[in-house]
């Protein structure tokens, strides 16, 4: 306890629901807390004075088992906070239901690589002197029902601004991702004697999703049961929703900036929130983070340096193509060498192979390829695939676990011709090994429903090939055949959801046969353009190094 040293000049607080810094870590589910644990570490690369808040989710995410065929359960990813990170003796209390709820926090210190460090705050409710069910707040990460929703969003917004406060912190800016964290404002109403033009100076907010149901809503009942019918229930009246409370609303409300995660999510928020001003800084992942061992050798070695300044990867021409190659070969081998292991295949490692791997739920469309076998087919026979998937769908999402199930049930009737596999359990690590691993990137989310999305700048950090519909980040970033492919029209594109189906389709199948196949099977020197066209002009720009430069310059100063 007493080596912690608390650094007291974080002026930004980063508010996530959830963190992903490592597989080991377990609290994260997808996209949001992937990118949160990537801006801190872009953050401690950078020496930005920013510091983390979220939620201890002690039982994790869940870790998921798939049986044969293909049923998911869900088991708890039980894991011990003080392997990683220190108890702080501080202690604040949020009331919920006129109880006083203590909570503490786990004092984690991301090292950069740069030596610098960002601390994160995981907030804990499992404390002595707490009822059994309090205990639980901060046991599962997106368990249980409203309720528990949103006695977790009171301990992360209001516990965690309290908890910064009794550490000593004096921060500047409140950085709020999604609405889950919106009570924080709440919280500074307070403590700025309900100065809303205070408040608004100190909030910073960030939407992550263009899908209604992804923004947080509780009834007022179930606000003034939590709440209390009192002084705090009228503020949230007032900011956050006359009928209902809505967590975004709130955020809106009581920030001077608010952004989309890409250009293109930017105009759909504002249609979503009319009369609202948003801004958009693109999302980016963290460059040495999500390159395997065999790019990481290649660019130490020839581009000195780029790991905290992944700019440097547009001199990526400097390395030899047969280098290049060789790099993306190892990676290949020690993805199908895994996938042989783990699920019994025989996947070799000549054959073209395309990934597929996030969050599985309807909207990322995870069985769209198998839409007409007879193209699926015709696909292979002009040259050969392979398929690998991975994912987990949330507990409840009965759909999302029957996606995962029709995956199982089109790799057995193709099994004869071609080789698909399933990995379990979607990890960070796994997600590694997929992005670096294989050789094209598929991407087919219902439009317009990706707000960035990031996995794909993960592969072209690795030379993998995007092939993607044109929504959330690729619309940015795609320069068709140079940088990846395309898959439908473009957003603009005024067609009715059927057309733009067809199209999709099309593309997804025309662009396979005639232009992926041929170009990986007989004109390996354009594949090899297309692998450093990826380094080149997307990994140099879509990192998160990139990003906290516009966050500081636009949101935090
Ligand atoms: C990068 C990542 C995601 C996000 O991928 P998307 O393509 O943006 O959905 C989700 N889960 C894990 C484990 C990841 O590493």
């Amino acid at each position: 306890m007493d080596n912690i040293i608390l650094e007291k000049g974080r002026k930004i607080a980063y508010f996530s629901m959830e963190i992903g810094l490592k597989k080991e870590i377990p609290t994260y589910s997808g996209g949001l807390g992937i990118l949160a644990g990537d801006t801190i570490k872009a953050s401690a690369d950078l020496g930005l004075p920013l510091i983390g808040v979220t939620l201890l989710n002690r039982r994790g995410y869940f870790m998921q088992k798939l049986d044969s065929a293909g049923r998911q359960t869900e088991h708890p990813q039980e894991w011990s906070p003080s392997d990683f990170m220190q108890p702080l003796p501080a202690e604040v209390t949020v009331t919920i239901q006129n109880r006083d709820v203590k909570v503490k926090a786990w004092f984690y210190e991301h090292q950069s690589l740069t030596q610098e460090t960002v601390p994160v705050l995981f907030l804990d409710t499992d404390v002595e002197g707490n009822s059994m069910e309090d205990r639980q707040i901060t046991h599962s990460l997106y368990g249980g029902d409203r309720k528990y929703r949103l006695k977790q969003e009171m301990i992360l917004g209001i516990g965690g601004v309290r908890m910064l406060k009794e550490l000593g912190y004096s921060i500047t800016k409140y950085h709020m991702n999604e609405g889950h964290s919106s009570l924080l404002a709440l919280e500074l109403l307070h403590q700025n004697n309900v100065s809303v033009s205070k408040v608004k100076e100190l909030c910073v907010f960030t939407t992550h999703t263009p899908i209604e149901s992804g923004h947080d809503v509780f009834s007022h009942d179930l606000v003034m049961e939590l709440i209390g019918q009192n002084s705090d229930f009228e503020i949230l009246k007032k900011y956050g929703g006359e009928h209902q409370l809505n967590m975004t609303v709130l955020g809106l409300n009581l920030s001077n900036y608010v952004n989309g995660v890409a250009k293109r999510h930017r105009e759909i928020s504002e249609k979503m929130f009319p009369g609202y001003k948003f801004n958009s800084i693109t999302n980016g992942v963290h460059s040495y983070t999500w390159v395997c061992s065999h790019f990481r050798k290649l660019y130490d070695e020839y581009l000195p340096g780029w790991a905290n300044e992944p700019e440097l990867l547009v001199r990526v021409r400097s390395i030899p193509d047969s280098e290049i190659w060789d790099a993306h070969e190892f990676a290949k081998k020690d993805l199908i060498d895994y996938v042989n292991r783990e699920c019994g295949n025989d996947m070799d490692y000549d054959t073209l192979t395309i990934g597929f791997a996030r969050r599985i739920t309807e909207y990322k469309r995870p069985t769209l390829i198998f839409s007409d076998l007879k193209r699926l087919r015709k696909v292979n026979e002009a040259g050969k695939i392979q398929l690998i998937f991975a994912g987990k769908a949330h507990p409840k999402d009965e759909q999302g676990k029957k996606f995962i199930e029709m995956i199982f049930r089109y790799a057995e009737e193709l099994k004869s011709e071609i080789k698909i596999a399933y990995l379990e359990n979607y990890d960070m690590d796994l997600s590694l090994k997929m992005v670096s691993g294989v050789d094209v990137w598929l991407n087919n989310p219902r439009k317009p429903l990706e707000a960035s999305g990031t996995s794909g700048m993960k592969a072209a950090h690795n030379g993998v090939v995007n092939f993607s519909v044109l929504d959330g980040w690729w619309i940015e970033g795609c320069v068709e055949g140079v940088t990846g492919y395309s898959i439908g029209p473009r957003p603009e594109v005024d067609k009715s959801l059927e057309q733009i189906e067809m199209m999709e389709l099309d593309d997804l199948y025309n662009k396979l046969e005639y232009i992926i196949i041929p170009k990986y099977y007989w004109r390996k020197d354009e594949w090899v353009n297309l692998i450093n066209n990826s380094i080149e002009l997307i990994a140099y720009y879509f990192n998160s190094h990139r990003m906290m430069h516009r966050y500081v310059t636009e949101a935090y100063l």
